[in-house]
């Protein structure tokens, strides 16, 4: 048989950074645990911009299409500020995310103990937090008709439209009450049914969805502005959350703070099932290009590592060598390593990109 495909797409600033090292990490496996990947490169973003004059070129369109699994770095930076927005280095990720139809967008949301005080809450509200946010992301406020602004009685009218159809919702439950079998085992829907018909719908295809095949897992119901509140209020509460795009977007990026630093949040984006029954899928880290550290050695490779972290679990089926990774990683943490994100007022010495990478491979090297 033979290997597992990857497509790295390392893109710009800090990506092709930690990109790196995650090369690294990927060959560590190979090497150490047999688990060998067939791996190729290609552009995207800015740098494909330059080569191809377009973010992403339909050939690596194609590769993305045809591989198990898409890592991908950032993209972006001041250089293209002033491109066209049809051209620009985001719409190469928005063509993967659309023609890939990777419609479940996993956040995690972890706090490693090492790093609990780097919260803007109180250490016991978040030491050991480990959530699961599943945004729904193809559809919703962002991409439903009509949409724009015109001019209506003499005034401009902004318009968006929140849509979604039962099979949008059925598979995005699937996955993610899928997701808390393989976790604790439980589900918050959260929608604004007392106010909008699309948040009715959506609870009920959830109801039926879990009805119907997923009895098992706890499912809960909560209003999206609750959540918000019940999220800063008490985290742990939660396993799986599951939520549209417009407040899985919000959502998201709250319940990532509550953890830290940018440089720490992996993602992971998946589809349907592909012919070989792995979901068409891409992982990155949550943050951007960072052109202010790019080329500096800051840039902290962990949020791009853990991303691939989740490919071995949710792509290959290896969770136990992602727990492995994960642990090497908060072991690292703990011994003191930080890179200059992690330092606390009054920290010194940081350690490069590399040398946390360095750190990470002994943290592997040490688990064997
Ligand atoms: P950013 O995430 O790139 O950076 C925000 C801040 O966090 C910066 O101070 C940066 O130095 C720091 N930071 C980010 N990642 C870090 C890491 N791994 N280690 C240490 N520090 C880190 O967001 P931004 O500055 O708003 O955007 C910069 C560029 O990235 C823009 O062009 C934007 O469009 C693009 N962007 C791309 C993505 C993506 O590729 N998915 C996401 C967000 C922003």
């Amino acid at each position: 048989m033979s290997n597992p495909s990857l497509l790295i797409l390392a893109g710009d600033g800090i990506g092709p950074e930690v990109m790196d090292e995650v090369k690294r990490v990927i060959d560590w496996f190979g090497d150490k645990r047999d688990l060998k990947f067939d791996v190729s490169e290609d552009l995207v973003g800015g740098a494909a911009y330059d080569v191809h004059g377009t973010a992403l070129a339909d050939e690596t369109m194609a590769k993305a299409l045809e591989v198990d699994a898409v890592l991908l770095g950032a993209v972006g930076g001041p250089k293209y500020d002033d491109l066209d927005f049809s051209l620009k280095p985001e719409r190469g990720l928005l063509r993967l995310r659309k023609e890939m139809d990777l419609f479940s967008n996993l956040r995690p949301a972890q706090c490693f103990d090492a790093l609990a005080d780097f919260s803007s809450l109180k250490r016991d509200i978040v030491a050991g937090l480990d959530i699961m946010i599943v945004r729904e992301l193809t559809s919703g406020s962002y991409f439903g008709e009509p949409r724009g602004i015109h001019v209506e009685n003499n005034e401009r009218v902004g318009i968006n439209t929140h849509r979604y159809t039962e099979s949008e919702i059925d598979r995005v439950a699937r996955s993610a009450f899928e997701l808390a079998r393989r976790r604790n085992n439980k589900v918050c829907s959260m929608e604004k049914a007392n106010v909008m018909e699309a948040g009715i719908l959506w609870r009920d295809v959830v109801n039926e969805v879990h009805q119907a095949d997923y009895a098992d897992v706890e499912l809960s119901h909560m209003y999206a502005d609750n959540g918000a509140m019940q999220l800063v209020r008490a985290p742990k509460q939660f396993d799986v959350i599951l939520t549209d795009n417009l407040f899985g977007d919000i959502l998201s990026d709250c319940a990532a703070m509550l953890t830290g630093s940018l440089g720490m949040l992996p993602s992971a984006s998946l589809g349907a099932p592909m012919e070989n029954g792995r979901p068409k899928a891409m992982y990155e880290p949550v943050h951007g290009s960072a052109p202010d550290i790019t080329g500096m050695g800051k840039a902290n490779p962990t949020a791009c590592i853990l991303s691939f972290a989740m490919a071995l679990r949710y792509s290959f089926d290896k969770g136990d060598e992602a727990t492995r990774l994960e642990n090497a990683i908060e072991s690292v943490l703990a011994s003191g390593v930080r890179t200059a994100d992690l330092m606390q007022a009054g920290e010194t010495n940081p350690v490069s990109t590399t040398e946390m990478g360095d750190a990470i491979l002994a943290a592997l090297e040490a688990s064997l």
